[in-house]
C-alpha cells in the first residue's frame, strides 16, 4: 500500500454511452461528491468532468490520488498497449479513435486506470452487490448498447482484450422478422434487435410502454437467448442483467420464463434455480460509479478493495 497525502481523494468516471457519472470518494470509497455529465463531443464531455472534478476538490481541500475510468467500448483495455484506453472504431459519432485515458490523465495529473464500464459494474457487484459469493459471474448491460463482463477462476475473461458479446447472433422472433436493426456493423445482431435504440424504432420510448406490451415479450426472448449463450458456454453462477432496459416493470420474470422454454429442461434448472442464477444488480445505478472507483484504488495500488 502506497503511503498517500492527508485529505487524498479518489475519483471515479461511469463513462457510459450517453452519461458520464462521476464521483470523488475518500481512500475507503465513501462518495463525497458527485455530478451527472451528458455525453456531447469528447473535448467537451471531458472538460465538463474534469471541471467538477476541480471545482470539488476545491471544496474538499483534497488532494486527488487517482482516476478510475469504467468506459463503455469498444475500448483498449489492455495496459502494455501505446493506445490504452483509447476509444475504438464506435458507431457513436466523434469518438472513434478518442484517447479517453490520455486526455483525463493529462488534465489531472495523477494515475488512471481503465476498464471497460461492465467489467468496473461487475466487480462492484463482486464486492457489495448481487455476485457476492458467486464463483463464477457474468455482467451485461442492456441500455444504449450492449455489452458483458465475465468473471471466472481469478479474474475476467477475455484479458487483454474485452468480450464483445452485444454483437452475437440471435435467432429472430417471428413477431419481429421485418425490422432491419439498429446496429451498424451487423443490423439485427443482440445489440441491433435488443438495445433500448432498437426498441424506440419499433415502439416508440421504452420507458412509456405498458408493461403487456408485446415488445417485452420480443425483448425478453432475445435477453434469455443472451443468457442462455452466457450459461452454456461459460456457467457463470450469477447473469446480473442492468442497465436502463431493465427498469422496465415485470421484463425480468419474462426472461426467466423466455429462459426456462429454451434451456427445454436441460440441466435440471428448477424455476428458482433459475430466478437465482439470472438477476437485476443490487447495486442498480451505482454499480458501474463503485466499480470506477474500484479501479481508482487500484490505480493507486490500494490492496482494500481487491479482486
Ligand atoms: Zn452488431
Amino acid at each position: 500500500v502506497s503511503p498517500q497525502p492527508p485529505g487524498a481523494l479518489i475519483a471515479g468516471v461511469d463513462a457510459g454511452g450517453t452519461t458520464f457519472k462521476c464521483a470523488l470518494a475518500r481512500l475507503s470509497g465513501e462518495i463525497v461528491a458527485r455530478q451527472r455529465v451528458p455525453v456531447t463531443s469528447p473535448g467537451e464531455t471531458v472538460n465538463a468532468c474534469v471541471h467538477f472534478f476541480e471545482e470539488a476538490l476545491a471544496r474538499q481541500k483534497g488532494v486527488l490520488a487517482g482516476l478510475g475510468l469504467a468506459s463503455f467500448g469498444p475500448v483498449e483495455v489492455d495496459p502494455s498497449s501505446s493506445d490504452y484506453g483509447t476509444i475504438l472504431a464506435t458507431p457513436k459519432p466523434g469518438w472513434s479513435n478518442t484517447p479517453l485515458l490520455a486526455m483525463f490523465r493529462d488534465r489531472l495529473g495523477v494515475p488512471v486506470n481503465l476498464d471497460t464500464d461492465v467489467n468496473g459494474a461487475l466487480a462492484a457487484e463482486r464486492r457489495l452487490g448481487a455476485a457476492q459469493g458467486a464463483r463464477s459471474a457474468a455482467y451485461v448491460t442492456i441500455g444504449t448498447g450492449i455489452g458483458a463482463g465475465l468473471w471466472a477462476g481469478e479474474g475476467f475473461l477475455a484479458k487483454p482484450l474485452h468480450p464483445e458479446f452485444g454483437h452475437i447472433r440471435v435467432e429472430r422472433h417471428p413477431d419481429d422478422l421485418i425490422f432491419r436493426g439498429v446496429c451498424a456493423f451487423h443490423g439485427g445482431c443482440l445489440e441491433g434487435l435488443a438495445s433500448a435504440p432498437a426498441l424506440e424504432q419499433r415502439f416508440g420510448d421504452p420507458a412509456a410502454l405498458p408493461s403487456a406490451h408485446r415488445a417485452w415479450t420480443i425483448e425478453a426472448f432475445y435477453l434469455a437467448q443472451a443468457c442462455l449463450t452466457l450459461y452454456l458456454s461459460a456457467r457463470p453462477e450469477r447473469i446480473l442483467l442492468g442497465g436502463g432496459i431493465m427498469l422496465a416493470e415485470g421484463l425480468l420474470p419474462k426472461v426467466h420464463a423466455a429462459f426456462a422454454d429454451l434451456l427445454g429442461g436441460y440441466l435440471g434448472l428448477s424455476e428458482a434455480g433459475i430466478a437465482q442464477l439470472i438477476q437485476r444488480p443490487a447495486l442498480g445505478d451505482d454499480a458501474g460509479l463503485i466499480g470506477a472507483l474500484t479501479l481508482a484504488q487500484d490505480a493507486i495500488n490500494e490492496t482494500t478493495w481487491s479482486g
